[in-house]
């Protein structure tokens, strides 16, 4: 096995904005290009751009990409290219192995996706789920496996999987795997494939046991990094702000942050052509008059919306990054990602757009739970802190709506036309009191500026404890696959809970671990909370201030003459 330090320097990836290569361009074949033109892809990510020809060519790789930026197509896409033609004996070709079950899923459903015109075979296999419907359908046949390292090499010793076809493993998140204590699963998994398979690794980061691990497993890998940040000193001067939400309330977020905001002309970036549809519909809807621009489009249609938002009869664009390329328009106040940039550049490059000139400008980015991973690396690399900002609540939006129609009645106040109303004034009060008589003027403004209703609170995103500072922390929102699959509960109050690395398998009862809590530190039997032992690992409830002594004191014990790993659990932070 080579040494990754010997290996070539990192590909630095293309900075987004100028290259025109497309998926046909990778070596793809024409029934995956049509089904990523079908999804409205319309080009490549850098990280695609620059794995996709490297995986072709059947070499191993090692990844520095973190999600969202479109790393699961990059390593699905070649894996599709070595299935075989339909009709013959589905094998399994590749594993692909994931820290969570969410991964899991989602994996799996891009490969389905990507591979439908294959008739690709695909499934997640993880924890939690019975194992008796995971082994009927893996003995049926599949291509593709998604799995968490613990559910895998449970089929694995239980000989429900064999790995005996298998020309491609995939680590995805290696970094979260090794993290969350699969160091020795992901070992013994590989330990178990053919010695020929290709390996692909991609890790959010790369430290020196991610670069032990490829040393050991991978063949002169090629390294790809991607989000080479353009020099921190090119990026312009604008107010960054990021948004945290859930997908289900992506569209109705980035109408309230508009409907607060009120740019004057904004431009806002999608990832496919039919996420601009979509978004166009959804604002249109919402009263704003927005217009879409993707790369379907022609240069007169594509010139056409922008003299509208130039002319000021539209407020704002939605485009994808093809479509927007080349664009240049001297109004524009807002630049809005309404996903994290699939790369470093392309984010620099999308908000360059604001801010020019001395001019100030504002970038807004939505950002799913799991992409807030993208959004560090984001900041760590421009060197420019984004600020996360909650979404505003109804009751923000109101008071801003409010702030508006006074506004709008001051501005009109100095107006020398205003006379010629008085008599409807005078003639009203003949009837009724004054006051009434100018709040109903008032409300009948306002209504006018509040297009739609909107009293649906969004849900806010708590905010993740990160260990290390940025681009260290673990991946956002989803639950690990615990090996076991045991269920994720609240501590009780005024409690931590913590990770044991040992569990039943390992004999371990909670004697074990009261004794060795009780033993090892000021805390007595009485100060601990719940324990729960599942087959390999274990969550003791300890006081929230006893946290660092206990994982201290553990840490240098033994606990049936075994040493475990002992650390926060990450589903109660
Ligand atoms: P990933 O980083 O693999 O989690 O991908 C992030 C998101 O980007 C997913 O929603 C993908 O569907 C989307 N995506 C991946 N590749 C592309 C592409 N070339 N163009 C547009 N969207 C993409």
């Amino acid at each position: 096995m080579t040494d990754v330090s010997d290996s070539p320097e990192p590909v630095d990836a293309p900075d987004g904005s100028d290259a025109q290569v497309g998926f046909a361009d990778l070596g793809l074949r024409p029934a995956l290009v049509d089904a990523l033109g079908g999804l409205g892809y319309e080009e490549p990510t850098p990280i695609q751009r620059e794995a996709i020809p490297v995986l072709l060519t059947g070499r191993d790789l090692l990844g520095g990409a973190a999600t969202g930026t479109g790393k699961t197509a990059a390593f699905s896409l070649p894996i599709l290219e070595k299935l075989p033609t339909a009709g013959g004996p589905v094998e399994l070709v590749a594993l692909v192995l994931v820290p969570t079950r969410e991964l899991a899923v989602q994996v799996s459903e891009a490969i389905y996706k990507y591979g439908r015109p294959l008739g690709a075979q695909v499934m997640p296999v993880y924890g939690g789920q019975p194992i008796g419907r995971q082994m009927a359908a893996l003995n049926r046949g599949m291509h593709v496996v998604v799995a968490t390292p613990g559910r895998a090499l449970d089929h694995l010793e239980r000989g429900t999987l064999s790995l005996d076809s298998l020309q491609v493993v995939v680590l995805d998140e290696a970094d979260e795997m090794l993290d969350m204590g699969f160091a020795d699963d992901i070992e013994a998994i590989l330990g178990a494939t053919p010695p020929n398979r290709q390996t692909v690794l991609f890790s959010a980061t790369l430290p020196p046991r991610i670069a032990s691990i490829a040393k050991r497993h991978l063949t002169d890998p090629v390294r790809v990094q991607i989000d080479r940040a353009t020099s921190s000193d090119e990026a312009p001067l604008v107010t960054q702000r990021a948004y945290v939400v859930t997908r289900n309330h992506k569209a109705a977020a980035l109408g309230r942050i508009l409907d607060v905001e009120s740019p004057e002309a904004a431009i806002v970036f999608c990832r496919t052509r039919h996420e601009v549809d979509e978004l166009t519909e959804t604002l249109n809807g919402r009263g704003y008059r927005a217009e879409a621009l993707h790369g379907g489009m022609d240069q007169t249609q594509r010139d056409r919306v922008m003299n509208r938002l130039r002319s000021g009869s539209a407020d704002l664009i939605v485009a994808t990054d093809v479509a927007a390329r080349g664009l240049d328009i001297d109004q524009l106040t807002h630049v809005v990602n309404y996903d994290v940039p699939a790369s470093v550049d392309a984010y620099v490059h999308r908000i360059g757009r604001v801010g020019r000139a001395g001019r100030e400008g504002v970038a807004i980015t939505l950002a799913e739970p799991r992409e807030r991973r993208q959004l560090q690396n984001v900041e760590h690399r421009t060197g420019q802190s984004i600020r996360q900002e909650k979404v505003p609540t109804v009751a923000d939006l109101r008071a801003r709506q409010m702030e508006r129609t006074i506004q709008t009645l001051q501005d009109r106040l100095p107006d020398d036309e205003l006379d010629r109303f008085r008599v409807v004034v005078e003639t009203l009060t003949d009837d009724h009191d004054l006051i009434d008589v100018a709040l109903a003027a008032i409300k009948l403004i306002h209504e006018t500026s509040v297009s739609v209703e909107d009293d649906e609170e969004i849900p806010e995103v708590a905010a993740r404890k990160e260990k290390g500072g940025p681009g260290k922390g673990p991946g956002g929102g989803s639950r690990p696959d615990r090996p076991g699959g045991a269920p994720a509960r609240g501590p009780s109050p005024g409690k931590t809970g913590l990770y044991v690395g040992l569990g039943r398998s390992s004999g371990l009862r909670p004697g074990d671990l009261v004794g060795a809590i009780a033993n090892e530190t000021s805390l007595s039997g009485g100060d601990i909370g719940n324990i729960r032992i599942t087959e390999r690992f274990a969550i003791v409830e300890v006081p929230d201030e006893a946290v660092d002594e206990v994982i201290g004191a553990l840490g240098q014990t033994t606990i049936r003459g075994r040493r475990a790993q002992v650390r926060r659990d990450r589903d109660q932070q």
